[in-house]
């Protein structure tokens, strides 16, 4: 077993945590990924650097060889939701083991620790595997850009695994809720509310009726649920209201579900009780929800057999929020997710993560590439779950 180089990682994070890489900060997001091109060339990867737009920070797609099947497939994002200015105003520090700053948790902290990795399996010589490392810079906008790529090597990869933080516990998470975010624009006719309130078509009030409609989808025990975020509307009170508009955010743990929102949209659409008034449903970005296939239960079974061997106790929790492991899963790639080191509080002011789980999660990474190497040269050259 190497060394683990703690203070290394720690400053290799200090240093990205201190620049700026909001999801529209092309600038911010490109050094870091010069950050890891620099590395990674240095370890002897290819690294190709995609720009699917001119607004998109880059995404790298780093490999440890010329190769066509992926047998480990290794992802995490470079982008943060925050703003310009917030590296300077709350940098990178360690409080009572907990290390802080923006992106500190998600996920700057998992990828240095996919980087870690790719670095000790530099050194073994490669333990044989055909190792693919995206990162991309477009993650917390849904990952617009990115999307086409990491399905289209997901369905080349044997098993993928997604940095973002570990949970309580050593929890690592199996299952993501599908999600699906939607704006309703209603547009109606102006008039004088007090001379001619007549000759108006309230777009608002349409608006009005269809919100309980809409959240009677709601279905927690299943796991679907619709929530009405954001409304705007009008002008004044005396105008009758020309637009409004609702943006809503939906989830669902079967694709079945976001059909059955999908068609409550379309009935709204053809079902305007205000005439005069037109209504236009846009969907705004989605992820289909991440369910664990049979070969998914496989690979979370050599997950816990390395945890066991190295003492890191491993579980697995569910979570409505998305990730890139989304769409991996859908593409068909058994597809787990948490595998960075253990933080909470991701988007907030306090986002952690915990410093003495650095090196237990960089352990199971590594047990995990030997065990699926393993595998590999037991079923002649292809990793089976
Ligand atoms: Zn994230």
């Amino acid at each position: 077993m190497k060394e683990f180089n703690l203070e290394a990682y720690l400053k290799d994070v200090e240093h990205l945590v201190n620049i700026d890489s909001g999801s529209h900060n092309v600038a911010g997001i490109t050094t870091v990924a010069d950050f890891f091109s620099e590395r990674f060339e240095a370890l002897g990867w290819n690294v190709k650097r995609h720009i699917f737009r001119d607004d998109l920070g880059p995404t790298l797609e780093m490999r440890n060889g010329d190769f066509e099947h992926i047998d480990v497939l290794m992802i995490g994002h470079m982008d943060t939701v925050f703003p310009d200015g917030t590296a300077a105003e709350r940098p990178f520090k360690i409080e009572d083991g907990k290390a802080y700053g923006p992106g500190a948790g998600d996920m700057k902290n998992g990828l240095v620790t996919m980087y870690y990795a790719a670095k000790e399996l530099t050194e073994l010589g490669g333990l044989g595997l055909n190792v693919c490392i995206v990162m991309n810079g477009d993650e917390e906008i849904s990952s617009q850009g990115s999307k086409g790529l990491l399905t289209e090597l997901a369905k080349k990869s044997s098993a993928c695994f997604v940095y973002e933080s570990g949970r309580s516990g050593g929890k690592l998470v199996n299952k993501r809720k599908g999600l699906a975010k939607y704006v309703v624009e209603f547009t109606g006719k102006p008039a004088h509310a007090g001379v001619a309130p007549q000759d108006g078509a309230s777009a608002i009030h349409e608006m009005a009726y269809w919100i309980p409609q809409l959240i009677k989808l709601n279905q927690y025990e299943i796991g679907t649920s619709l929530n009405v975020g954001v409304v705007k509307g009008g002008t004044v009170p005396n105008v009758v209201a020309a637009s409004a508009s609702m943006e809503i955010d939906t989830r669902f743990e079967m694709i079945e579900e976001q059909q059955r929102i999908e068609r409550m949209f379309s009935y709204l659409e053809k079902n305007i009780t205000v005439p005069g008034v037109t209504a236009k449903v846009k969907m705004m970005g989605s992820r289909p929800p991440m369910n664990p296939s049979d070969e998914t239960e496989s690979l979370m079974a050599i997950v816990e057999s390395v945890g066991a061997e190295i003492g890191f106790d491993v579980g697995w929790v569910a979570t409505g929020g998305g990730s890139d492991g989304n769409f991996t899963a859908a593409a068909g790639c058994p597809s787990l997710d948490g595998m960075g080191p253990f933080g909470g509080d991701a988007h907030t002011d306090h986002e952690w993560f915990v410093v003495e789980r650095v090196e237990p999660t960089h352990r199971l990474a590594m047990g995990i590439l030997s065990a699926l190497s393993a595998n590999k040269q037991a079923n002649d050259g292809k990793i089976v779950l």
